[in-house]
């Protein structure tokens, strides 16, 4: 039988790991996948899972399907975290959910709602931003385009140019934007700012689609959310795709969930309905493990405290990481070129090592990233620290 079948490239990011899991020397370090190691270079079992976990096996529980939505608990403990305690009944109403394969399928089942609201919608995304962005929204056969976000000379966020380009965009528009943390640039806008985004959004009629993977990584749980809490206050159809892979330090768990707010209860029915259609097609219905253990802990306001005071912990961890890297880099070449990384937020930076100095990097030092100059500043600690201060010190000097 002939396979007719070109190759595919990987994205970016998947093409980062793999040449991370070939690379045979001991000392290599992965700054490609966006994942949190603590101090001793190990992905954290947070106290706050471990005991909710210690908890589900002493029910001895069995092990059934979940409900075609998921897990009720799950998004009724979450809500709260996303759209604040006190979010208004009719809010709560009127917003359709699914519980889904991580934030990637919350952000797959919100673009296969989006075509079907809205299907000769196109989807507007930020220059640049997580490559698997582009891969869904053309995989569910939407046209896709971007705005501008990040200023390369300036190193900083564009919203001036955002806005403008928002505001260029036709009614009805998908606008794909980071709830916070940016991926990759760790920029995100300030609440005024949010605040005029929400306006153009409204003004303009566009929809806009909140990515939100990293809450709790930027400046804290509660400020990371303010982007979905201010447009909330403006649009009257949002959807809101939430991974709590990073949050609990649960990644194969694949926990994820789907919010879209409508405007009224009978259309949140008539989304949830569709959003249930859609995951039976793909995969029947959620895995239950991940979703119970967030739903512990979360439901229990001792372990809900533990876990924020570990989401913070690792929060502060990364930010001490970005201060001592761009300590050690002052001193180079292009000292002054690496401060804006002190600035960023969430797991990355977007270096401004260039394509070369990257790849030098991997095959000078067997420290691995992606190809666009994002490194991931949660890999670090104070072993490797200073070795890959030093790589990069020496690959951005010639
Ligand atoms: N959105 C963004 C912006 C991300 O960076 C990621 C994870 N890399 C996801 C969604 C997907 O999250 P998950 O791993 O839970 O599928």
């Amino acid at each position: 039988m002939l396979i007719n079948l070109s190759p595919t490239p990987p994205d970016a990011v998947m093409l980062a790991a793999r040449l991370f899991a070939e690379d045979p020397r001991p000392h290599k370090v992965n700054l490609g996948i966006g994942m949190y190691y603590d101090e001793e270079g190990r992905i954290p079992q947070l106290a706050a899972v471990r005991e909710a976990d210690h908890r589900l096996r002493s029910r001895n529980r069995p092990w059934p399907y979940l409900p075609a939505e998921g897990l009720v608990d799950l998004k009724n403990k979450a809500m709260p975290v996303v759209f604040g305690e006190d979010q208004a009944d009719d809010l709560r109403r009127r917003t359709a959910w699914i519980q889904t394969v991580g934030g990637t399928g919350a952000v797959r089942i919100g673009a296969e709602l989006a075509r079907a609201i809205a299907p000769d919608a196109m989807a507007s995304i930020s220059d640049p931003s997580w490559p698997n962005h582009e891969a869904i929204f053309r995989a569910v056969g939407a046209r896709v385009s971007s705005y501008r976000y990040y200023d390369v000379e300036s190193c900083d966020i564009d919203v001036d140019g955002m806005l403008e380009d928002l505001g260029r965009l036709p009614r009805g528009t998908v606008v794909v934007l980071h709830g916070c943390c940016h991926n990759p640039t760790g920029f995100d806008p300030t609440p005024a700012q949010w605040n005029h985004i929400a306006q153009v959004l409204a003004d303009h009629g566009l929809i806009p689609f909140i990515d939100l993977a990293y809450q709790g990584f930027g400046e804290g749980l509660e400020a990371d959310a303010q982007s979905v809490r201010i447009i909330a206050q403006s649009c009257n159809l949002i959807f809101v795709s939430v991974s709590f892979s990073k949050s609990f330090s649960l990644y194969g768990e694949r926990v994820g969930l789907l919010f879209v707010v409508t405007e009224s209860e009978a259309q949140a029915a008539l989304v949830g309905e569709r959003a249930r259609a859609v995951s039976r097609a793909l995969y029947s219905s959620a895995p239950s493990n991940g979703a119970l253990l967030i739903a512990e802990v979360l439901g229990d306001p001792q372990l809900k405290t533990t876990w924020i005071d570990e989401l913070d912990a690792m929060r502060r961890r990364i930010l001490l990481m970005r201060a001592e890297l761009v300590d050690q880099l002052a001193g180079g070449n292009r000292g002054a070129n690496f401060a804006p990384i002190k600035a960023q937020r969430g797991l990355f930076s977007y270096s401004g090592l260039t394509r070369t100095e990257i790849e030098r990097l991997r095959v000078d030092h067997a420290i691995h990233a992606v190809g666009d100059g994002r490194i991931c500043l949660a890999a670090l600690n104070a072993g490797n620290l200073p070795s890959v201060a030093a790589a990069i010190r020496q690959v951005s000097s010639r």
